[in-house]
């Protein structure tokens, strides 16, 4: 469903996605790992249109992306720093961007209950988002991505401001939730153990390439270079 041939994004003579090539099927999650500034954000911007590609192609259910703008991608986004609007409740927060994806506001409320239920807040609409927990506050943030049954999910770092307990819990969760909305993903964390607990597929990046892709227990038991097996730990 989501195609990248040769994807390339320079900064001055450097290339931060150097001639990526990278397929993700239907339903598939795959999470996308590696060392700070080795491109994985720059890879889900350049995927969401918020970044121009230098070189290369993207391509979303076979079409091309080139020239599309961001809201007719069909993708969903969640940032690490979720930034929710303190001034808007929690439905407010869910709501936003609906009208810009065209549904229209006589649907909007049953669609942002219908989601506050599944990211486990039901009820909560009328609340205000400074009196809800981090974790709380990261399923608003989860809800206002799915709001416009976006075909692909982007999420960079979605727990990363979450404690470890609680990053357990909620990505057990959120496989499940995918599982149930047949939800593409593609995901980008610095924990390992989110990455193999949450994905079908990791891809592990290095220096604007991918290092390795595989199943997270491939990846583990055959690391394909020194370098993976050096970011995974392996360190002897
Ligand atoms: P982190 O794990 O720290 O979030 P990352 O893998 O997401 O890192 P990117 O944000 O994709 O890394 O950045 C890759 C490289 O590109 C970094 O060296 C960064 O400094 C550089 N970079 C990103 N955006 C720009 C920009 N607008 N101008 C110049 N350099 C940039
Ligand atoms: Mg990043």
């Amino acid at each position: 469903m989501l195609s990248l041939t040769g994807a390339t994004v320079r900064f001055g003579d450097r290339a931060v996605l150097d001639a990526v090539d990278l397929e993700v099927a239907e339903h598939e999650i795959v999470c996308v790992l590696g060392p700070s500034g080795s491109g994985k954000s720059t890879l889900l911007r350049a995927v969401a249109g918020l970044q121009p590609l230098d070189a290369g192609r993207v391509l979303l259910g076979g079409a091309d992306q080139a020239g599309v703008p961001v809201h007719r991608r069909g993708v969903g986004l969640m940032f690490q720093d979720h930034q929710l609007f303190p001034q808007r409740d929690v439905a407010g927060n869910v709501a936003f961007g609906l009208r810009m994806h065209g549904v229209p506001k006589g649907e909007q409320g049953a669609r942002v209950a219908e989601l506050l239920d599944l990211v486990g807040l039901p009820g909560a609409g009328r609340r205000a988002v400074s009196a809800l927990s981090g974790g709380e506050q990261q399923r608003v943030a989860l809800a206002r991505a799915l709001a416009p049954r976006p075909r692909l999910l982007m999420l960079d770092e979605p727990l990363g401001q979450l404690d470890r307990g609680l990053r357990e819990r909620l990505v057990v969760e959120l496989r499940a939730l995918f599982a149930r909305l047949g939800t593409t993903v593609l995901a980008v964390t610095h924990d390992q153990g989110e990455a193999f607990a949450l994905a079908d597929r990791v891809v592990v990046m290095n220096d604007g390439r991918i290092a390795q892709t595989g199943t997270p227990v491939d990846v583990w038991r055959r690391p394909a270079s020194e370098f993976v097996a050096r970011f995974l730990g392996f360190d002897n």
